[in-house]
C-alpha cells in the first residue's frame, strides 16, 4: 500500500469523529460566523483542546504564539475552505509546515490562525504531471525515504529531517548534495497554492516551470521567495529539467549508493588565534580552488563547525559520494589541505554507509532541533576575510557565554549551485564558495538575552567594516533567507543601507514584489519580512 493510501484512509475514517470533535472546540464567536450548512472533515483545535497549547510553538522554542485556532486541512480545498473561513472570523492566517521557522513568523502574538499542513504529506508519483508529488507537509526525512525505497531516487534537499517542504522549498533549500546536484528548486516543476485574489475571493493555483505556463511567476516565487509570501504552498511537483523520460526512476537522480562519512576534530587545547586563521584560510581556500560544478571534489561536503572554547572542541564533518573516482582520494587531499599547519586533528569516526543510512547521519542532522535557537547567516565568495576571522576567534573565546553550543556552522556551497544563473529561480546567490551561519543553540529561558546578543556581536564584528552584514561584493553575497534574521532590518545591527530584502534576493526583488502582488495583493500573509507590495 502506498504511504499516500494509508495515510488518507486512516484519515477519511477518522473524518466524522474528528469532525465533532473539532466543532465543539469552536469558541462562540467562531461559531455563530460559521455558515449553517459544514462540509468541514478536518480537524480544528482551539483552546479547549489539551494540545492546543503545545502546538502554539515550533521547534524554536524562543517564540511562543497566540492563534485562536490551529486547523489540519488535507486537501488544497481544505485548506481554501478554512482561509475563507478564518478570513471571515477577521483573523490573521499564518501557514505553518513542519514549524522550524528561525524567527516568530508563525508563533506570533499577532498571528490568530494557523493553518498547519503537517496533514498534507504524501510523496507519490504523479503519472498526470509525470513527476512527483509532495504534500507541503512531508518532512524531508519522509521524502528521503519514499522516493529512495520506492524508485531509488531523491532531490538535493536540505539535511534536517524534520524540516518540511512546506517552508523549506519555498526558501530554496540546500543540503549535503548541494554541490553534486543542486538546490532542491533546481528540480521543482510545479507547485500549487491557495491565496486570496484582490477582490478577497480565495483561489488554488498551479503554476509550473513552463514559461508559457499563466501561473509561472507563483512557480518562480516558490524557488526561493521565501516562506510565507505567496499564500499558501499545498503541493510541489519534482523533477529534473534534464529528465527526458517520464518514468519516475528517471524524473529525479540517483543518490549516491554509498558515501564515505568522516568526523575529525581539533581540540580547543591546541588551537591558538594563528591556528584558527590557518584553519579558516585553509577551509575557505579549498573551496576557492574546488567551486567548479562536474568536478570530483564536487562531490564533497563540509560542515567545519567552530564551537565555543567551552565546548572542547571544533569538529568537521564531511560526505563524499563514494562511487567518485578515487573517493577516497579526494577525502583525503581535502583533509589534509584543510589540515596544513594546523594542529594534528584527531580522526573520530571514518566509515562507509549507504545512502539511506548517511540521510540519517547525526552529522548533519544534529541530535535535536527543538530547543532554543538564534541563527545568522552568510553567503561567501570568497574565503574569509581577516576581519571576519579575527571576530569570528573573539566570539567563540568570548568568556561572557560558556555555551558548548555556540558555533560558527560553515557549510561547502558551489559546485551545481553554482551552474544555475541567478534569476532561473528567485535564489540569486550562484557563485558562492561556503554558506555558513553563526548560531547559538541553548535550552534555559534565561539565557536567552547572552545568547542573542553573543550571536549579533560575533556576526557584527565578522562583517564589521561593512555595515555589520555580509555585503554584496567580491567576498560576500548577502543572507539566506531560510535562515530568516530580523536583526538584517533593525538598524542596531545593520548600518550597510541595504535591507534584508537586498539580501535575500538581490536583483531578483522586483520581479517577487510583482509575484507578491499578483498572489498576495491583500497581504494577507505577512510577517515581519514580508516581501513590500509597494
Ligand atoms: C534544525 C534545523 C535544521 C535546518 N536545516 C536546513 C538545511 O539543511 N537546509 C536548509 O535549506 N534549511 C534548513 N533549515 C531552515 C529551514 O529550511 C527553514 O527554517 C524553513 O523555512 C522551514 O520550513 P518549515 O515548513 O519546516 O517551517 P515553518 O516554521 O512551518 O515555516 C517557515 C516559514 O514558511 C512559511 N510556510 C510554512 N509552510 C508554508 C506553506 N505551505 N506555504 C507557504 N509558506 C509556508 C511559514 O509561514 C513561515 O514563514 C533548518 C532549520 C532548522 C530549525
Amino acid at each position: 500500500m502506498s504511504h499516500t493510501a494509508s495515510r488518507r484512509s486512516m484519515l477519511s475514517a477518522s473524518g466524522a469523529l474528528l469532525g465533532a470533535i473539532a466543532l465543539s472546540g469552536v469558541p462562540a464567536r467562531a461559531q455563530a460566523a460559521e455558515p449553517q450548512t459544514r462540509t468541514r472533515g478536518y480537524q480544528v483545535i482551539t483552546s479547549v483542546s489539551e494540545q492546543f497549547d503545545d502546538l502554539q510553538q515550533g521547534t524554536n522554542l524562543r517564540w511562543k504564539g497566540e492563534a485562536e485556532r490551529i486547523a489540519f486541512p488535507r486537501t488544497a480545498a481544505e485548506v481554501a475552505e478554512e482561509l475563507r473561513a478564518v478570513l471571515r472570523l477577521g483573523l490573521r492566517p499564518s501557514a505553518r509546515s513542519g514549524g522550524h521557522c528561525y524567527e516568530g513568523f508563525v508563533a506570533n502574538p499577532a498571528v490568530k490562525s494557523i493553518i498547519d499542513l503537517s496533514a498534507m504529506d504524501q510523496v507519490r508519483w504523479d503519472p498526470e504531471m509525470n513527476a512527483f508529488e509532495v504534500g507541503a507537509g512531508a518532512q524531508l526525512g519522509l521524502v528521503y525515504q519514499l522516493l529512495y525505497k520506492q524508485w531509488g531516487v531523491y532531490v538535493p534537499a536540505g539535511n534536517c529531517p524534520t524540516v518540511a517542504a512546506g517552508g523549506h522549498i519555498a526558501g530554496g533549500g540546500y543540503g549535503s548534495m548541494n554541490r553534486r546536484d543542486g538546490l532542491v528548486v533546481d528540480h521543482l516543476l510545479a507547485v500549487e497554492a491557495v491565496h486570496v485574489r484582490k477582490d478577497g475571493s480565495v483561489a488554488i493555483s498551479r503554476g509550473t516551470r513552463d514559461p508559457k505556463d499563466r501561473h509561472h511567476e507563483l512557480w518562480w516565487a516558490y524557488t526561493g521567495g521565501g516562506g510565507g509570501n505567496f499564500g499558501i504552498a499545498t503541493r510541489y511537483w519534482l523533477r529534473s529539467p534534464s529528465a527526458t523520460e517520464n518514468r519516475p526512476e528517471k524524473a529525479l537522480p540517483s543518490p549516491p549508493r554509498h558515501v564515505w562519512l568522516s568526523t575529525v576534530s581539533w581540540s580547543w587545547a591546541d588551537i591558538d588565534e594563528a591556528a584558527f586563521t590557518r584553519l579558516l584560510n585553509n577551509h575557505g581556500q579549498w573551496h576557492e580552488r574546488n567551486a567548479a560544478p562536474g568536478t570530483p571534489e564536487a562531490n564533497l561536503f563540509a560542515q567545519l563547525k567552530t564551537w565555543h572554547r567551552s565546548n572542547g572542541f571544533i569538529t568537521m564533518d564531511t560526505i563524499v559520494d563514494a562511487a567518485t573516482p578515487d573517493a577516497e582520494g579526494v577525502l583525503d587531499r581535502y583533509l589534509t589541505a584543510v589540515s596544513e599547519g594546523v594542529p594534528a586533528a584527531k580522526v573520530t569516526q571514518r566509515r562507509i554507509v549507504p545512502w539511506m543510512q548517511a540521510t540519517q547521519w547525526t552529522g548533519f542532522t544534529g541530535p535535536d532541533s527543538t530547543r532554543r535557537f538564534k541563527g545568522k547567516s552568510a553567503y561567501l565568495r570568497r574565503t574569509f576575510t581577516p576581519e571576519a576571522i579575527a571576530a569570528a576567534y573573539r566570539g567563540l573565546n568570548d568568556p561572557r557565554i560558556a555555551n558548548p553550543g555556540a558555533l560558527l556552522m560553515i557549510a561547502s556551497y558551489g559546485g551545481a549551485v553554482n551552474s544555475v544563473a541567478p534569476d532561473a529561480t528567485a535564489v540569486p546567490q550562484r557563485d558562492s564558495i561556503i554558506k555558513f551561519q553563526v548560531v547559538s543553540i541553548w535550552d534555559n529561558p534565561e539565557d536567552d538575552k547572552a545568547n542573542v546578543t553573543w550571536t549579533r556581536n560575533t556576526y557584527q564584528g565578522m562583517f564589521a567594516s561593512t555595515g555589520g552584514v555580509p555585503p554584496l561584493n567580491s567576498t560576500a553575497d548577502g543572507a539566506f533567507v531560510n535562515y530568516a534574521d530580523t536583526d538584517l532590518d533593525d538598524s542596531a545591527w545593520n548600518t550597510s543601507g541595504l535591507t534584508s530584502f537586498d539580501l535575500y534576493y538581490k536583483g531578483n526583488l522586483p520581479r517577487l514584489k510583482r509575484a507578491r502582488a499578483a498572489y498576495d495583493p491583500k497581504g494577507v500573509f505577512s510577517h515581519a519580512q514580508s516581501i513590500p507590495l509597494a
